[in-house]
Protein backbone atom coordinates (compact mmCIF):
# COMPACT_ATOMS: atom_id res chain seq x y z
CA UNK A 1 0.00 0.00 0.00
CA UNK A 2 1.27 3.56 -1.13
CA UNK A 3 2.08 5.57 1.76
CA UNK A 4 -0.50 8.52 2.19
CA UNK A 5 1.11 12.02 1.58
CA UNK A 6 -0.65 15.51 0.81
CA UNK A 7 -0.89 16.71 -2.64
CA UNK A 8 1.43 19.42 -3.93
CA UNK A 9 1.15 20.27 -7.49
CA UNK A 10 3.49 21.60 -9.43
CA UNK A 11 2.23 23.62 -12.72
CA UNK A 12 -0.12 21.36 -13.81
CA UNK A 13 1.91 17.68 -12.35
CA UNK A 14 0.31 16.19 -9.10
CA UNK A 15 2.31 15.10 -6.79
CA UNK A 16 1.47 13.13 -3.99
CA UNK A 17 -2.22 12.81 -3.02
CA UNK A 18 -2.72 9.36 -4.48
CA UNK A 19 -0.87 10.66 -7.26
CA UNK A 20 1.14 8.17 -9.80
CA UNK A 21 4.53 8.60 -9.11
CA UNK A 22 5.93 11.23 -11.80
CA UNK A 23 8.76 10.75 -13.42
CA UNK A 24 11.68 13.84 -12.93
CA UNK A 25 15.29 14.32 -14.29
CA UNK A 26 17.27 17.53 -14.31
CA UNK A 27 18.85 19.04 -17.77
CA UNK A 28 22.61 19.11 -17.69
CA UNK A 29 23.31 22.13 -20.36
CA UNK A 30 23.89 25.58 -19.18
CA UNK A 31 20.76 26.76 -18.31
CA UNK A 32 21.99 30.22 -19.79
CA UNK A 33 22.07 28.53 -23.10
CA UNK A 34 18.42 28.73 -24.10
CA UNK A 35 18.29 27.16 -27.12
CA UNK A 36 20.53 23.83 -25.72
CA UNK A 37 18.52 23.79 -22.64
CA UNK A 38 15.36 24.01 -24.08
CA UNK A 39 16.72 21.15 -27.41
CA UNK A 40 17.47 18.70 -23.97
CA UNK A 41 14.07 19.93 -22.44
CA UNK A 42 12.20 18.08 -25.69
CA UNK A 43 14.08 15.43 -25.74
CA UNK A 44 13.05 14.72 -22.22
CA UNK A 45 9.89 15.24 -22.38
CA UNK A 46 9.74 12.76 -25.36
CA UNK A 47 11.43 9.77 -23.28
CA UNK A 48 8.90 10.24 -20.80
CA UNK A 49 10.12 13.40 -18.37
CA UNK A 50 7.31 14.81 -16.30
CA UNK A 51 9.32 17.57 -14.52
CA UNK A 52 12.20 19.00 -15.31
CA UNK A 53 14.60 20.40 -12.95
CA UNK A 54 17.47 23.44 -14.18
CA UNK A 55 20.52 24.66 -12.37
CA UNK A 56 20.70 27.56 -11.33
CA UNK A 57 24.55 29.17 -10.60
CA UNK A 58 23.76 32.60 -11.25
CA UNK A 59 21.83 35.27 -12.19
CA UNK A 60 21.37 34.90 -15.85
CA UNK A 61 20.84 31.14 -15.30
CA UNK A 62 17.40 32.49 -13.13
CA UNK A 63 16.95 35.41 -15.65
CA UNK A 64 16.65 32.25 -18.66
CA UNK A 65 13.83 30.40 -16.93
CA UNK A 66 11.82 33.27 -18.62
CA UNK A 67 12.54 32.37 -21.82
CA UNK A 68 13.30 28.20 -21.68
CA UNK A 69 8.98 28.65 -20.16
CA UNK A 70 7.88 30.23 -23.65
CA UNK A 71 9.19 27.12 -25.29
CA UNK A 72 8.32 24.65 -23.32
CA UNK A 73 5.11 22.91 -20.94
CA UNK A 74 6.55 20.64 -19.18
CA UNK A 75 7.19 22.19 -15.15
CA UNK A 76 10.47 23.80 -14.66
CA UNK A 77 12.45 23.29 -11.14
CA UNK A 78 14.83 25.92 -10.36
CA UNK A 79 17.97 24.12 -8.29
CA UNK A 80 18.90 26.68 -6.01
CA UNK A 81 21.88 26.90 -3.59
CA UNK A 82 24.33 28.98 -1.52
CA UNK A 83 22.20 32.31 -2.49
CA UNK A 84 18.33 33.01 -1.68
CA UNK A 85 18.30 35.22 -4.11
CA UNK A 86 18.56 33.07 -6.82
CA UNK A 87 15.34 31.44 -5.69
CA UNK A 88 13.65 34.64 -5.71
CA UNK A 89 15.12 35.31 -9.15
CA UNK A 90 13.78 32.44 -10.24
CA UNK A 91 10.52 32.73 -8.98
CA UNK A 92 10.08 36.00 -10.90
CA UNK A 93 11.46 34.38 -14.05
CA UNK A 94 8.29 31.65 -13.65
CA UNK A 95 10.03 28.45 -11.93
CA UNK A 96 7.24 25.80 -11.24
CA UNK A 97 9.01 24.56 -8.31
CA UNK A 98 12.36 26.02 -6.07
CA UNK A 99 14.45 22.91 -4.82
CA UNK A 100 16.73 24.62 -2.09
CA UNK A 101 19.50 22.43 0.11
CA UNK A 102 19.32 23.16 3.74
CA UNK A 103 23.03 22.06 3.76
CA UNK A 104 24.08 25.46 1.78
CA UNK A 105 21.30 27.83 2.26
CA UNK A 106 20.76 28.02 6.18
CA UNK A 107 19.55 31.43 7.36
CA UNK A 108 16.37 31.39 8.28
CA UNK A 109 15.37 34.66 7.53
CA UNK A 110 16.39 34.31 3.79
CA UNK A 111 14.60 30.62 4.01
CA UNK A 112 11.54 32.59 4.91
CA UNK A 113 11.72 35.14 2.14
CA UNK A 114 11.85 32.45 -0.19
CA UNK A 115 8.63 30.94 1.89
CA UNK A 116 7.16 33.78 1.10
CA UNK A 117 7.73 34.85 -2.10
CA UNK A 118 6.80 31.48 -2.99
CA UNK A 119 3.76 31.18 -1.58
CA UNK A 120 2.56 34.30 -3.20
CA UNK A 121 2.90 32.39 -6.24
CA UNK A 122 1.90 29.25 -5.31
CA UNK A 123 4.98 27.60 -6.38
CA UNK A 124 6.25 24.64 -3.85
CA UNK A 125 9.52 24.17 -2.38
CA UNK A 126 11.93 21.17 -2.14
CA UNK A 127 13.79 20.42 1.05
CA UNK A 128 16.48 18.44 -1.36
CA UNK A 129 19.17 16.82 1.45
CA UNK A 130 22.10 15.58 0.29
CA UNK A 131 24.97 13.51 2.21
CA UNK A 132 27.52 15.90 0.40
CA UNK A 133 26.45 19.04 1.22
CA UNK A 134 24.95 17.87 5.00
CA UNK A 135 25.21 21.20 7.57
CA UNK A 136 27.53 19.92 10.26
CA UNK A 137 24.76 20.91 12.67
CA UNK A 138 23.11 17.51 11.92
CA UNK A 139 26.21 15.15 11.57
CA UNK A 140 25.99 12.50 13.89
CA UNK A 141 27.81 12.16 17.63
CA UNK A 142 31.33 10.41 15.36
CA UNK A 143 30.41 13.34 12.37
CA UNK A 144 29.06 10.38 10.62
CA UNK A 145 26.52 11.30 8.05
CA UNK A 146 23.75 8.58 9.44
CA UNK A 147 19.84 8.28 8.38
CA UNK A 148 18.78 10.73 11.69
CA UNK A 149 21.45 13.42 10.50
CA UNK A 150 19.68 13.60 7.07
CA UNK A 151 16.42 13.46 8.66
CA UNK A 152 17.21 15.94 11.45
CA UNK A 153 18.47 17.69 8.39
CA UNK A 154 15.19 18.21 6.57
CA UNK A 155 12.79 18.61 9.50
CA UNK A 156 15.08 21.93 10.86
CA UNK A 157 13.97 23.39 7.12
CA UNK A 158 10.81 22.18 6.93
CA UNK A 159 9.92 23.43 10.53
CA UNK A 160 11.20 26.94 9.09
CA UNK A 161 8.78 26.45 5.97
CA UNK A 162 5.66 25.54 8.07
CA UNK A 163 6.08 28.06 10.63
CA UNK A 164 5.39 30.90 7.63
CA UNK A 165 2.24 29.02 6.69
CA UNK A 166 3.95 27.56 4.46
CA UNK A 167 2.53 23.95 2.68
CA UNK A 168 3.63 23.05 -0.10
CA UNK A 169 6.70 21.07 0.87
CA UNK A 170 8.23 17.98 -1.36
CA UNK A 171 11.25 16.34 1.23
CA UNK A 172 14.24 14.80 -0.31
CA UNK A 173 17.05 12.50 1.54
CA UNK A 174 20.04 11.51 -0.68
CA UNK A 175 23.19 9.90 -0.20
CA UNK A 176 25.39 7.39 -2.96
CA UNK A 177 25.10 4.76 -0.28
CA UNK A 178 22.08 2.95 -0.93
CA UNK A 179 21.26 1.66 3.02
CA UNK A 180 21.57 4.70 4.37
CA UNK A 181 19.39 6.51 1.71
CA UNK A 182 16.88 3.75 2.46
CA UNK A 183 16.99 3.88 5.98
CA UNK A 184 16.58 7.99 6.41
CA UNK A 185 13.46 7.63 3.36
CA UNK A 186 11.86 5.25 6.16
CA UNK A 187 12.27 7.48 9.08
CA UNK A 188 11.18 10.40 7.10
CA UNK A 189 8.12 8.58 5.98
CA UNK A 190 7.14 8.31 9.73
CA UNK A 191 7.60 12.25 10.28
CA UNK A 192 5.00 13.62 8.35
CA UNK A 193 3.17 13.59 4.93
CA UNK A 194 5.24 15.52 2.86
CA UNK A 195 5.77 14.10 -0.67
CA UNK A 196 9.18 12.13 -1.18
CA UNK A 197 11.28 12.82 -3.69
CA UNK A 198 13.12 9.55 -3.94
CA UNK A 199 16.76 9.47 -5.57
CA UNK A 200 20.38 7.57 -5.14
CA UNK A 201 22.66 11.09 -5.46
CA UNK A 202 26.49 10.10 -7.41
CA UNK A 203 25.59 6.46 -7.34
CA UNK A 204 28.90 6.07 -10.26
CA UNK A 205 29.11 5.35 -14.06
CA UNK A 206 26.18 3.89 -15.72
CA UNK A 207 26.26 0.54 -14.42
CA UNK A 208 26.64 0.53 -10.94
CA UNK A 209 24.22 3.55 -10.76
CA UNK A 210 21.27 2.29 -12.85
CA UNK A 211 21.74 -0.62 -10.07
CA UNK A 212 22.15 0.73 -7.16
CA UNK A 213 19.11 3.32 -8.43
CA UNK A 214 17.09 0.56 -9.29
CA UNK A 215 18.01 -1.14 -5.99
CA UNK A 216 17.53 1.86 -3.50
CA UNK A 217 14.35 3.63 -5.44
CA UNK A 218 12.60 -0.07 -5.66
CA UNK A 219 13.13 -1.25 -2.23
CA UNK A 220 11.49 2.10 -0.94
CA UNK A 221 8.58 2.29 -3.65
CA UNK A 222 8.16 -1.20 -2.99
CA UNK A 223 7.02 -0.39 0.69
CA UNK A 224 4.82 2.54 -0.42
CA UNK A 225 7.44 5.10 0.25
CA UNK A 226 7.85 7.76 -2.91
CA UNK A 227 5.67 10.28 -5.17
CA UNK A 228 8.56 11.35 -7.38
CA UNK A 229 11.84 9.40 -9.07
CA UNK A 230 14.99 10.95 -10.53
CA UNK A 231 17.37 8.40 -11.39
CA UNK A 232 21.05 10.34 -11.18
CA UNK A 233 23.41 9.23 -13.70
CA UNK A 234 27.07 10.94 -15.96
CA UNK A 235 25.85 11.97 -19.37
CA UNK A 236 22.98 11.94 -21.33
CA UNK A 237 19.97 12.77 -18.68
CA UNK A 238 17.60 10.81 -21.26
CA UNK A 239 18.96 7.52 -19.67
CA UNK A 240 17.74 8.84 -16.65
CA UNK A 241 14.20 8.54 -17.60
CA UNK A 242 14.42 5.65 -19.53
CA UNK A 243 15.91 3.80 -16.22
CA UNK A 244 13.30 5.70 -14.02
CA UNK A 245 10.54 4.51 -16.39
CA UNK A 246 12.03 0.69 -15.96
CA UNK A 247 11.89 1.10 -12.22
CA UNK A 248 8.34 1.97 -12.10
CA UNK A 249 6.97 -0.35 -14.78
CA UNK A 250 8.79 -2.94 -12.92
CA UNK A 251 6.80 -2.39 -10.27
CA UNK A 252 3.76 -2.43 -11.93
CA UNK A 253 3.15 1.13 -10.58
CA UNK A 254 3.61 3.52 -13.81
CA UNK A 255 2.74 2.28 -17.85
CA UNK A 256 4.40 3.17 -20.85
CA UNK A 257 5.43 2.12 -23.81
CA UNK A 258 6.82 -1.55 -24.83
CA UNK A 259 7.52 -4.04 -21.75
CA UNK A 260 9.95 -6.26 -23.06
CA UNK A 261 10.46 -10.16 -22.31
CA UNK A 262 13.61 -11.66 -23.68
CA UNK A 263 15.15 -14.94 -23.29
CA UNK A 264 18.35 -15.08 -22.01
CA UNK A 265 19.60 -17.13 -24.75
CA UNK A 266 21.16 -20.86 -23.71
CA UNK A 267 22.26 -23.67 -26.51
CA UNK A 268 18.70 -24.37 -27.26
CA UNK A 269 18.78 -20.65 -28.62
CA UNK A 270 18.89 -20.89 -32.90
CA UNK A 271 18.42 -17.48 -33.57
CA UNK A 272 20.08 -14.10 -32.65
CA UNK A 273 18.32 -12.96 -29.74
CA UNK A 274 20.39 -10.35 -28.25
CA UNK A 275 20.50 -8.73 -31.68
CA UNK A 276 16.79 -9.18 -32.72
CA UNK A 277 15.94 -7.83 -28.98
CA UNK A 278 18.20 -4.88 -29.40
CA UNK A 279 16.80 -3.55 -33.31
CA UNK A 280 13.07 -4.34 -31.64
CA UNK A 281 13.67 -2.00 -29.18
CA UNK A 282 15.54 0.64 -30.78
CA UNK A 283 12.89 0.87 -33.78
CA UNK A 284 9.60 0.77 -31.12
CA UNK A 285 11.18 2.43 -28.13
CA UNK A 286 9.03 5.82 -29.20
CA UNK A 287 5.89 3.91 -28.49
CA UNK A 288 4.06 5.27 -25.83
CA UNK A 289 1.30 3.13 -25.72
CA UNK A 290 1.66 0.31 -22.89
CA UNK A 291 2.10 -3.20 -24.83
CA UNK A 292 4.37 -6.67 -23.93
CA UNK A 293 6.50 -7.88 -27.01
CA UNK A 294 8.39 -11.18 -26.10
CA UNK A 295 11.31 -12.50 -28.01
CA UNK A 296 11.79 -15.77 -27.28
CA UNK A 297 14.33 -18.87 -28.35
CA UNK A 298 12.66 -21.71 -28.07
CA UNK A 299 9.43 -23.36 -26.94
CA UNK A 300 10.62 -23.99 -23.69
CA UNK A 301 9.44 -20.63 -22.06
CA UNK A 302 8.87 -19.01 -25.28
CA UNK A 303 5.22 -21.28 -25.78
CA UNK A 304 3.70 -19.70 -22.86
CA UNK A 305 5.69 -15.97 -22.99
CA UNK A 306 4.63 -15.84 -26.76
CA UNK A 307 0.97 -16.93 -26.10
CA UNK A 308 0.65 -14.56 -23.19
CA UNK A 309 2.18 -11.72 -24.41
CA UNK A 310 0.48 -8.91 -27.25
CA UNK A 311 3.30 -9.41 -29.74
CA UNK A 312 5.88 -11.96 -29.93
CA UNK A 313 8.54 -14.03 -31.93
CA UNK A 314 9.14 -17.66 -31.20
CA UNK A 315 12.56 -18.70 -31.83
CA UNK A 316 13.39 -21.47 -34.18
CA UNK A 317 16.80 -22.40 -35.81
CA UNK A 318 17.26 -19.97 -38.28
CA UNK A 319 13.64 -18.79 -38.11
CA UNK A 320 10.87 -17.49 -36.08
CA UNK A 321 7.12 -17.57 -35.79
CA UNK A 322 5.44 -14.19 -35.12
CA UNK A 323 2.44 -14.31 -32.64
CA UNK A 324 -0.14 -11.06 -32.51
CA UNK A 325 -2.25 -11.59 -29.08
CA UNK A 326 -1.62 -15.03 -28.54
CA UNK A 327 -2.33 -16.33 -32.02
CA UNK A 328 0.34 -17.30 -34.86
CA UNK A 329 0.39 -15.00 -37.39
CA UNK A 330 3.21 -15.38 -39.36
CA UNK A 331 4.98 -18.98 -39.40
CA UNK A 332 8.55 -19.84 -40.17
CA UNK A 333 9.74 -16.31 -40.96
CA UNK A 334 13.21 -16.48 -42.08
CA UNK A 335 15.25 -15.23 -39.38
CA UNK A 336 16.57 -11.96 -41.34
CA UNK A 337 13.17 -10.77 -41.63
CA UNK A 338 12.13 -11.06 -38.35
CA UNK A 339 12.79 -7.32 -37.26
CA UNK A 340 11.17 -6.16 -40.10
CA UNK A 341 8.39 -8.24 -40.14
CA UNK A 342 7.51 -7.93 -35.91
CA UNK A 343 8.12 -4.20 -36.25
CA UNK A 344 5.42 -3.72 -38.97
CA UNK A 345 3.08 -6.42 -37.46
CA UNK A 346 3.57 -3.96 -33.97
CA UNK A 347 2.94 -0.77 -35.71
CA UNK A 348 -0.13 -2.21 -37.83
CA UNK A 349 -1.78 -3.03 -34.31
CA UNK A 350 -0.96 -0.02 -32.40
CA UNK A 351 -2.33 1.97 -35.76
CA UNK A 352 -5.76 -0.15 -35.92
CA UNK A 353 -6.48 0.36 -32.09
CA UNK A 354 -5.35 3.56 -31.84
S1 LIG B 1 13.50 -19.83 -24.05
FE1 LIG B 1 14.53 -21.62 -24.88
S2 LIG B 1 16.33 -20.77 -25.88
FE2 LIG B 1 15.59 -19.20 -24.47
S3 LIG B 1 16.75 -19.56 -22.59
FE3 LIG B 1 14.81 -20.63 -22.40
S4 LIG B 1 15.28 -22.73 -23.08
FE4 LIG B 1 16.93 -21.41 -23.80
Amino acid sequence: MRRVSRLVRVGDVALGGGSPVVVQTMTNTDTRDVRATVEQIRALVRAGAELVRVAVPDLAAAQAIREIKKEVTVPLVADIHYDHRLALAALEAGADKLRLNPGNLRDPQKIREVARAAKEKNVPIRVGVNAGSLDPRFLGKGKEVTPEALVRAALWEIELLEREGFRDIVVSLKAHDVPLTVEANRLLAREGDWPIHLGITEPGPELEGIVKSAVGIGILLAEGIGDTVRVSLPGDPVREVEVAWEILKSLGLRKRGPTFVVCPTCGRTGIDIPRIAAEVKRKLSALEKPLTIAIMGCPVNGLGEAERADFAILGGKGFGTIYAHGEVLLPKVPEERLVEELVRVVLEGVKAHA
